[in-house]
């Protein structure tokens, strides 16, 4: 008897306690021991029913990762779940903490199930690619209806013990000591001759004929090009439509082949590289870190106000400095006004904006920030502005305080070097809106001290961002890396591509929208300035981009605000009109720099769009600006909609298109244009040469 499965009695009950810290996961030994201990006593005359119940933390959380990819041992999860469910003693299930996944398809097996009120259970299998492939998209369907199963899986969210309850998922939730709570509700069951309920034999309940349809159509731009929500929709439609066993056959078919997918493959990639991109290479997990408990934040603008948001919602109190009064008042109100949307969305408590509010103190005195733990800058976006502001908190931080700038274009060692304390100051780069979007580049200068690094990453974690390290280089790692899709893009468009064609092979590839469309989104007239601020055209050898992104804001076509940009607008409808006027426009471009327009291919579009991107990422890996190609993805799929289906640039291009495709194509673009643009990095070379991968850097 192993002892992933301890075996005890308490009177005429048996009891299965789990044994396998720190979750409890379904490693082959807990599988055998359920099963053994199961068939043991349903021979053993002096035990009449069974509880089974995880120690520890939790009921089972779900599968053993360590085994992904291994070569399966031990009786496979369907058969475990097939022994408790035919079982002649009744099963009951004691549940707490996160019956997740194959934990709650165990569960699903038993004949009853409780829970204490604390639980969360769910089958988050679809966050992985996958759907739940142990009978779990055919069971949950026959406690609660097919409608909610459906949701609840497509969701792969937590569910918390009392929804359960009342859907039917556990029978009872248990107050205070589970296993007595569990053994009572047993005893209750045997005294009542309950029956042996196995959840294979109710039918299930679809709520309308439509039920499929509608849900196909309802997610149909969320799950646009991921494969496993359409099979987990086919799956709740079998356990309607079929027999349990063969409901199950079809389970383990489109389980089958989402496990084989490249889809799946790059969102088990990307789950472990999300939590991967937070280690930092030199800096040890035990780096002593400095205590956060107050924060300052300079500037109330855009970026200031949403940065303030995530302290106050995170719990940290934040002092908020502007220049004016009115300015000041003004960063309040536009973060009362998001505060008081979500709460009418029903996103949080009416109350807890005032709490959140409370949370945030304003002012104009620089004194209100000396005890302030950590400070982030986020004014105009000048090194003169960033000058004054650090040389100012420089005299007025306590010492040890963390002193962080938001720009994203500017010098971080340079910035660092206006303070007598660079080893204090580190960029911390949010992207906009900085409330919402989770991804935060955080920029290491040379000077920054390992446990500021360590502060700030695990920092970010708690005010609900997703960290990613970087060197300090222009635009960092994402910006550095867009720009090159946006030469590439201004280029096409001279030579003969329109924008809603270069916007629809971007599209089509996964991403929310096309660069033109973004722009538009985002204000063409903000790089309209930057190239007007500039003295010299040409940059870093690269010819002019933005003679036709000129001529169109010169018409003070600026994008969606001014309901007109590369596209129309009918405002507020934002769904761009491609426009004849910009076609025009664009055509006369071409015509004055001496261009024959041309047809371009979709698939020249995605090569020239895409491969810049994953060269230029190659450059960065080189530098050392990102510690390795899994942070490059992280970033891309968390700030940029890179389709997570193909898990960032550096892993598709590891993976799907193959290095030296790529690298052989960066040449053949080279051979044509004559532009040293297309010049393959020497990283990429040489893993070419060496067949390697990014992901071996
Ligand atoms: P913004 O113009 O909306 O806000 C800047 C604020 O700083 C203004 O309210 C201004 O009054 C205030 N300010 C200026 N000088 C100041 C001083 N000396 N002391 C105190 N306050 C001062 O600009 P933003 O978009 O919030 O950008 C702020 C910074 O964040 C810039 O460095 C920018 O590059 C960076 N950033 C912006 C974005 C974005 O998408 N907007 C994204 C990432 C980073």
């Amino acid at each position: 008897m192993s002892d992933a499965v301890i075996r005890s009695t308490e009177g005429r009950i048996g009891i299965l306690t789990i044994n396998n810290p720190p979750v409890n996961a379904l490693a082959a030994a807990v599988r055998a021991g359920i099963k053994d201990g199961v068939e043991a006593f349903g021979r053993d005359s002096n035990v009449d029913a069974i509880v089974l119940i995880g120690g520890g933390r939790t009921f089972i959380a779900g599968a053993d990762i360590r085994e992904f990819g291994k070569p399966p041992s031990g009786p496979n999860l369907n058969d475990v779940i097939a022994t408790m469910e035919n079982s002649p003693k009744l099963i009951v299930a004691a549940l707490h903490g996160t019956p997740l996944g194959g934990g709650l398809e165990t569960a699903l097996g038993a004949h009853y199930r409780v829970a204490l009120p604390t639980t969360r259970m769910g089958l988050p299998e679809v966050h992985l690619g996958l759907l739940p492939g142990a009978g779990g998209t055919q069971r949950l369907p026959r406690l609660t209806g097919a409608k909610y199963a459906l949701d609840a899986i497509l969701s792969g969210r937590h569910i918390p013990a009392a929804e359960a309850k009342s859907k039917g998922i556990v029978d009872a939730i248990v107050e205070g000591d589970l296993l007595k709570g569990a053994i009572a509700h047993t005893e209750m069951l045997l005294a009542q001759k309950a029956p042996l309920r196995r959840v294979r034999d109710l039918s299930v309940t679809l709520e309308s004929p439509e039920l499929f349809a509608e849900t196909e159509k309802s997610i149909a731009r969320k799950a646009r090009g991921f494969k496993a929500p359409w099979n987990i929709i086919k799956c709740v439609q079998a356990a309607v439509e079929l027999p349990f066993d063969e409901g199950m056959k079809r389970e383990r078919e489109l389980f089958a082949e989402l496990l084989t997918s490249t889809e799946s493959a790059a969102q088990r990639y990307y789950f472990f590289a999300e939590r991967e991109a937070a280690k930092v290479k030199d800096v040890p997990a035990d780096t002593p870190q400095r205590e956060i408990k107050t924060g300052g934040i300079i500037g109330a603008g855009t970026m200031g106000g949403g940065i303030a948001m995530n302290f106050a919602n995170a719990g940290v109190p934040v002092t908020m400095l502007e220049t004016s009064q009115e300015v000041l008042d003004r960063g309040l109100k536009t973060i009362r006004t998001n505060y008081e949307n979500t709460a009418k969305r029903g996103g949080m408590k009416a109350e807890d904006v005032e709490k959140r509010m409370a949370l945030i103190t304003p002012t104009l005195d620089y004194n209100a920030l000396k005890d302030a733990d950590v400070i982030i800058e986020a004014v105009f976006e000048t090194m003169e502005v960033k000058e004054t502001v650090f040389k100012k908190l420089d005299e007025v931080a306590k010492p040890g305080a963390i002193l962080a700038t938001n720009t994203s274009g500017l010098d971080v060692n340079q910035i660092a070097s206006y303070t007598k304390r660079p080893g204090d100051v580190i960029g911390m780069h949010f992207f906009s809106p900085a409330n919402v979007m989770k991804l935060l580049e955080n920029v290491r200068g040379k000077a920054t001290e390992k446990d500021v690094i360590a502060t700030v990453m695990s920092f970010s974690k708690k005010i609900g961002k997703i960290p990613v390290l970087v060197g300090v280089c222009e635009g960092f790692v994402g910006n550095r890396m867009l720009r090159m899709r946006g030469i590439q893009s201004a280029y096409m468009m001279e030579e003969g591509a329109l924008p809603q064609q270069i916007d629809k092979v971007v599209y089509d590839y996964g991403f929310p929208m096309g660069p033109f469309a973004m722009s538009d989104l985002a204000g063409n007239d903000v790089g309209w300035r930057i190239r007007q601020g500039k003295k010299e055209k040409e940059k870093r050898n690269v010819r002019y981009t933005g003679y036709v992104a000129d001529a169109i804001c010169e018409l003070g076509r600026f994008g969606q605000k001014t309901g007109a940009g590369y596209y129309k607008y009918n405002l507020p409808d934002r769904t761009p009109i491609p426009d004849p006027e910009v076609e025009k426009i664009i055509e006369e471009t071409s015509k004055k720099l001496g261009i024959t327009r041309r047809a371009i291919s979709d698939q020249e579009i995605l090569e020239r769009a895409l491969y810049p991107m994953v060269n230029e990422g190659a450059k960065i890996l080189e530098e050392g600006m990102a510690q390795r190609s899994l942070d490059i993805d992280v970033i891309w799929v968390n700030g940029y909609g890179w389709p997570v289906y193909r898990g960032g640039p550096m892993w598709w291009a590891d993976n799907v298109v193959g290095l030296k495709t790529i690298h052989d194509a960066l040449l053949k673009y080279r051979d044509a244009s004559g532009d040293p643009f297309w010049e393959p990095a020497p990283l990429l070379k040489k893993l070419v040469q060496e067949g390697k991968k990014f992901s071996s850097v």
